[in-house]
């Protein structure tokens, strides 16, 4: 028997969704659904989430946004509502912000029932995830990204945490969720530049796991950037599902997790060296897969590999990094917080979907590669 719940007109009926994908940890499993987030408090319901108080944790941004109407939906529902809201940005994963948070939740009342809805972007899903892991031991956390990323990328998994001065995310658990809802319509409302920053995971997912996705991503690359509905109604549950399969197969991060991390020992290094919000992550992302292409393309020699880093050329990145000293980034790399025993490790491609990590390869084709990734083709300035 399908369940069924109201919309604002109690006589449109619309079924409950089915989840598109599940995370299987043990004995638990936790379902990604596809869903508007008018279908919260259903969703709360089947999963026996019913108990009297629901604690939203939001950014300023967000709320203004969604918070009104989820809040509705929910107390119309019959339950008392209660959020938390933090300034926007990488800034509220901070212990202060943390510990704001636990004072607004403790002084509501809250118990080991209460389910705590983590709607945002990634800095809300890490920064309440981290807070529903540790709050009376554990709560039940509820995913409702709002941003690309979050979608694709940061609800699923359940890496939490917050930053340290030491450096980023250096605090936090693996926590899962309960369940995590994709409202995909919510991500007609992000900035342009978050947009397509967040591309940048979604075009990693391709080509770390399914070279025919990353090809339609490619080829719509237009309809990708100026969000057409169907493109992104299909894309973005492919990536989450990507993502889902990952993390499943390594939960704690001992081995092909690591394929995530694609891109990304680049990455880091451009965002460290060009200082940190110059270039958004997912530019930084886009630059570094550039360079593990090149790298990957003088290895293994395959012409798709040559067709795939012509392809995430095209997207477009709003900073020039091109007067950056390669020595610099190669020093920076050595400090990346993935080293293990001083040696940096690569995540490369044999082929399209085809990732392995090494540690063995000759600086001086390193170099090179940084060279061309960041010399041979113009970025877009704004
Ligand atoms: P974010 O949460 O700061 O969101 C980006 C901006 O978009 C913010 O200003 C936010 O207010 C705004 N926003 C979000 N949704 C919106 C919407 N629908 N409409 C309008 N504005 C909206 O950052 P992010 O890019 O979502 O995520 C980055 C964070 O995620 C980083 O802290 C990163 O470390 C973390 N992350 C975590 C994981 C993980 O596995 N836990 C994975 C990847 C990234
Ligand atoms: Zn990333």
């Amino acid at each position: 028997m399908p369940r069924y719940f109201f919309d604002t007109n109690p006589f449109q009926m619309e079924a409950l969704p089915e989840p598109f994908a599940s995370v299987t940890h043990g004995q638990q499993q936790y379902p990604i659904y596809k869903a508007r987030l008018r279908a919260i408090p259903s969703l709360l319901d089947a999963h026996g989430l019913d108990g009297s108080t629901t604690f939203i944790v939001t950014d300023e941004n967000v709320a203004e946004l969604y918070l009104p109407g989820i809040q509705h939906d929910l107390e119309a529902s019959g339950r008392r509502v209660r959020y938390h809201i933090v300034p926007p940005g990488e800034k509220s994963k901070s212990f202060s912000e943390l510990q704001k948070l636990y004072n607004a939740a403790l002084e509501t009342g809250i118990d080991r029932q209460t389910p705590l809805l983590a709607l945002g972007g990634g800095v809300v899903g890490d920064l309440a995830g981290f807070a529903a892991a540790t709050l009376l031991r554990g709560i039940p956390l509820i995913h409702l990204p709002t941003s690309l990323i979050a979608q694709v990328d940061s609800s699923i998994g359940g890496k939490t945490g917050i930053n340290h001065k030491q450096g980023k995310n250096l605090i936090g658990s693996f926590y899962q969720p309960e369940f995590v809802c994709l409202d995909i319509t919510t991500v007609n409302t992000l900035p342009l530049r978050e947009w397509t920053s967040g591309l940048a995971e979604v075009v990693k997912h391709g080509l770390i796991a399914d070279a025919r996705f990353f090809d339609k991503i490619v080829r719509h690359s237009g309809d990708m950037l100026s969000r057409e509905t169907t493109s992104i109604e299909e894309v973005i549950p492919r990536a989450a599902s990507i993502k889902a399969g990952i993390v499943e197969r390594d939960l704690h991060e001992h081995g092909v997790r690591a394929h995530l991390n694609f891109g990304h020992t680049f990455g880091h290094a451009l965002e460290k060296e060009c200082g940190y919000g110059t270039l958004t992550h997912g530019e930084a992302v886009f630059l570094g897969m550039r360079v593990a292409l090149h790298l990957s393309h003088k290895l293994h020699e395959k012409q798709e590999l040559k067709l795939a880093l012509d392809a995430i050329t095209d997207f477009p990145i709003n900073a020039d990094p091109s007067s950056v000293s390669v020595e610099a980034l190669m020093r920076a790399m050595k400090r990346d917080k993935k080293v293990k025993q001083g040696r940096v490790h690569y995540v490369l491609l044999k082929g399209l979907g085809d990732p392995y990590v090494t540690a063995d390869i000759d600086p001086a084709v390193i170099r090179e590669s940084w060279y061309e990734a960041l010399n041979s083709s113009p970025v877009s300035l704004q």
